[in-house]
């Protein structure tokens, strides 16, 4: 799904859903959807179609946003992520609430409130229109979100028992597995899509500790591991792993250690490079790796565990081309071509109601920046 739509300029511009990446594209372009017989621009479509877009979902967008813009968008919001906490149970050293980021110092150590989800819950689920497969993702995401594992439960009970449209409701969370033992019996049962972090072997992982500086591989993998030994189903159909990469590990470790280990291929993210407090900059770039060199090397290595081609190892490479010979968009930065791909997408805020939005509340917003947002649902 992507929108095109015009500045007041005159220019035009594409906005791609998926990747949210909002790009000064030639009208042409647009012509090429209909009329095929433009041969340059319809080269440069058909790249598009074959590699970023949905071009059948295509559709202009007039400047102006209207209520009923918004409400449509509410009511067909594919997901909502509820911030559970901004608690946890492990201090990471690259943690982006931690010390090494200015965000750190606006951490307030506070648990949503039920009531108010609740309410956000209902009011969507009683304007809800219907999908093509009716689905909707709860998600849960902190801190680590089992620190408030209450609020978990109440919530998904509570999403399950106003369910009278019979929507398609799926769970999901992300969690450093320090409690995944204690809490994997609910989660199986309800079938959350569990999103792991695993940074790859003991060193790998080494930056991930607990707030006393002991490390915290060894619960993880004895965690995971249980995981895997008592609920093989689940895990296979509904475990994955996500691992930051560091200068303690690289691309082809992470893979060697998870996909041998558990059978996954994970995803592998990048340090975030923004934000960085001034006195921590040498540490940061003591710790950073860039993604981009190290799947290079990952790919020209001859021993690499998965041999078949891995999607979001040459996901990163087309954006990268593409960029480079289809858009003119002169506001990415040199290092957005390099190295820093996928940080530099413009957040969803740049189209705040489009149609895919998604809905992030937040634990950590204060009383008075969530009460105005909030009025709407008494209205
Ligand atoms: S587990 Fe996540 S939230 Fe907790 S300290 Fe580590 S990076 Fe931060």
């Amino acid at each position: 799904m992507h929108t095109i739509f015009k500045s007041e300029g005159n220019n035009t511009y594409l906005y791609d859903h998926h990747s949210r990446l909002c790009m000064l594209i030639h009208p042409s372009l647009v012509r090429c959807q209909k009329d095929k017989n433009e041969d340059y621009y319809s080269a440069k479509f058909e790249y598009l179609r074959q590699h970023l877009l949905q071009f059948d979902d295509c559709f202009t967008l007039t400047r102006k946003v209207t209520p009923q813009m918004v409400f449509d968008s509410l009511a067909t919001t594919p997901s909502v992520v509820f911030e559970v906490t901004d608690m946890c149970n492990l201090k990471c050293k690259y943690c982006a609430f931690g010390e090494m980021y200015e965000m750190g110092r606006d951490r307030h150590f506070g648990n949503i409130e039920i009531e108010k989800a609740k309410l956000l819950l209902k009011y969507l689920f009683n304007i809800r229109k219907v999908q093509l497969n009716n689905e909707f993702m709860i998600g849960f995401y902190g801190g680590e979100p089992l620190m408030n594992i209450e609020f978990i439960k109440e919530i998904s009970e509570y999403a399950l028992s106003i369910n009278d449209i019979r929507l398609n409701l799926k769970f999901s969370m992300t969690t450093n597995a320090i409690l995944l033992k204690k809490y994997i019996g609910y989660l199986s049962e309800k079938e959350f899509e569990l999103l792991v972090s695993l940074d790859g072997d003991s060193l790998s992982h080494s930056y991930r500790t607990f707030p006393n500086g002991k490390p915290s591989f060894d619960i993880v993998l004895h965690n995971v591991d249980y995981v895997k030994s008592h609920y093989p189903d689940y895990f296979q159909n509904h475990v994955s792993f996500n691992a930051v990469l560091n200068d303690h590990s690289s691309v082809s470790k992470i893979y060697h250690f998870i996909y041998n280990r558990y059978g996954k291929i994970p995803e592998i993210t990048q340090l975030l490079n923004k934000n960085v407090r001034n006195e921590k900059m040498d540490a940061f770039n003591k710790m950073f790796l860039s993604k981009k060199n190290s799947e290079n090397e990952y790919l020209n290595d001859n021993t690499k565990v998965i041999q078949s081609s891995i999607p979001h190892v040459s996901y990163s490479e087309e954006y990268v081309d593409f960029i480079k010979d289809y858009s003119i968009c002169s506001l990415l930065p040199t290092d957005f071509i390099n190295d820093q791909l996928e940080l530099y997408y413009p957040a969803d805020t740049c189209m705040p109601f489009s149609l895919h939005n998604r809905w992030l509340i937040l634990a950590s917003v204060t009383e008075t920046s969530v009460s105005s947002p909030w009025s709407w649902l008494h209205n």
